[in-house]
């Protein structure tokens, strides 16, 4: 439990703005009120509502935790708060949380994990007299932004207008036929799911994929047995957190686990009666959960999801069916093909199981336990900031680099996930590395504007795309073989420069 988003998605904007925060505060507020005229407010009243919603907002920032620091490997032990309803009570005496949390404690739930406490503190300090009239525009702009996408078509295009605006000048206009898929993805997750599979991804990619899975988790393994670097204590913990690993690929097993059959939608309701009808059944279920043993078994993720992700809370990579398609996949690409793009990127998320600001804080069953000696997170550490500050030297556009340690997690998994495939080519007769890396450099392809790019490297933990196919080609032996590359050239690194870590 924690803050919700802020509307400039990062704390620290309403600390010290930069020029991506201001061009989203604009669009805000342009997006803000043109909506309070189309729900009947005076141009006055727009912009006293705006006023004191950002005023409230900047306030509840002073006491949030910003994007930077929550990246960072401290925010773990930090945020991990764990409180009974009683406690929370105590903590919140004027902020109505206990009023919030009602469905959950009525349920019986009595664990929650606090991740934010100075921002509670900062919640009851607010919830006052004085600033009734800031509750009120926060609640207004919550109720308006999130409901204006199932309005009328004059309110989906603000939003639609504001979403370009937002990151800076891109086309964001979607067909409404994917608008509709979207919504009902969102509401109906693993049913559309199971249509999604059933149309798309077959049992034989299912099995393909497992077995690239299993490749790169043996190599993984064979690769911490050699490790010259990690004590032998750590070594172990480090094997045994493989052994453990739990994989999903592509969908469920059993799809009785997600079951929709006693969603009820109101009679005679429009849109929004039956999405808060929706809404509020899923809230019920996920009471249910949270009362009920931890079921391993159970997607976070639904199978549609273009993605793929390393889960350290239960120990666990997920490659959903819809990152199994497009450039990630291609059930019928050669081997060189499949390993150069969605192999590099199931070897990345073993890696994360690994990282140093995430994977490598929690042990094998998911909890939050430190399993490195001293010595040994001093040598992995001595590795992963040469990779930052090698990023950190990137002019990415004008005066405006890559943030090494804000990307750190990504970069080290990067080129963990091309070192763990190369080992595996070297197993196979003839490989042929030129389509592998070139299959590499397909799947970071992009087209951006200028302010988009500027927008993704303030927020995005990853590197560019263009950087995440060259620097990391860029590191290995195998690259220069394969495409002849000599001192002299523009990739050219020489041996001793070259990063590597696991
Ligand atoms: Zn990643």
């Amino acid at each position: 439990m924690g803050p919700p988003s802020f509307s400039l998605s990062d704390a620290d904007e309403y600390k010290s703005i930069t020029d991506v925060g201001q061009r989203k505060k604009d669009a805000e507020e342009v997006m803000f009120k043109k909506l309070l005229a189309r729900a009947g407010y005076s141009e006055e009243e727009a912009a006293g509502l705006w006023e004191a919603f950002f005023a409230l907002e900047t306030e509840i920032a002073q006491a949030s935790i910003g994007n930077a620091e929550g990246a960072s490997a401290d925010i773990r032990d930090k945020a991990y708060n764990p409180k009974s309803a009683a406690e929370l009570a105590e903590l919140s005496p004027d902020f109505p949380l206990m009023e919030i949390l009602k469905p959950y404690t009525d349920g019986g739930v009595d664990r929650f994990i606090l991740t934010e406490p100075e921002w509670l503190a900062k919640m009851n300090e607010l919830y006052t007299e004085e600033n009734v009239e800031g509750f009120k525009a926060w609640l207004i702009y919550q109720t308006l932004t999130g409901t204006a996408g199932m309005l009328d078509q004059e309110c989906l295009d603000i939003m639609t207008e504001y979403s370009g605006a937002a990151v800076g000048n891109a086309q964001m206009e979607l067909p409404t036929e994917q608008l509709a898929y979207e919504m009902c993805s969102a509401l109906f997750d693993m049913a559309i799911g199971k249509l999604y599979v059933e149309s798309y991804v077959t049992e034989e990619t299912k099995r393909d994929v497992t077995e690239l899975v299993n490749d790169a988790v043996a190599v993984y393994r064979q690769r911490l047995e050699e490790n010259e670097w990690l004590g032998d204590e750590t070594k172990e913990r480090a094997l045994e957190k493989l052994d453990t690993l739990k994989v999903r690929v592509a969908y469920p097993d059993d799809w009785s686990l997600y079951d929709y059959s006693d969603y009820a939608l109101p009679e005679d309701g429009g849109i929004i009666d039956d999405i808060l009808a929706v809404r509020e059944k899923a809230q019920s279920k996920k009471v249910d959960r949270a009362k009920a043993e931890i079921d391993k078994d159970l997607w976070m993720t639904a199978p549609q999801t273009v993605n793929a992700f390393y889960q350290p809370t239960d120990n666990s990579i997920n490659i959903p069916a819809g990152i199994l398609g497009g450039d990630f996949y291609d059930p019928n690409g050669t081997v060189e093909q499949q390993m150069g793009s969605l192999g590099i990127i199931i070897g990345h998320e073993i890696t994360h199981g690994f990282d140093s600001n995430m994977g490598s804080l929690y042990d094998k069953d998911g909890n939050l336990s430190n399993w490195w000696t001293e010595e040994d997170r001093a040598a992995f550490k001595e590795r992963t900031d040469k990779v930052g500050a090698y990023y950190a030297g990137i002019e990415v556009l004008p005066g405006k680099y890559v943030n090494g340690e804000y990307t750190i997690g990504e970069t080290v998994a990067d080129l963990g996930g091309m070192s763990c495939m190369l080992e595996l080519a070297k197993g196979i007769d003839g490989f042929d590395y030129q389509t592998f890396f070139e299959s590499w450099a397909k799947v970071w392809k992009l087209q951006e504007s200028e302010e988009t790019a500027e927008y993704m490297l303030q927020i995005d933990t990853h590197a560019p795309g263009y950087l995440r196919a060259n620097v990391n080609v860029q590191q290995f032996q195998e690259f220069y073989d394969a495409f002849g590359v000599e001192e002299g050239d523009g990739m050219y690194l020489a041996p001793e420069e070259r990063l590597s870590v696991w």
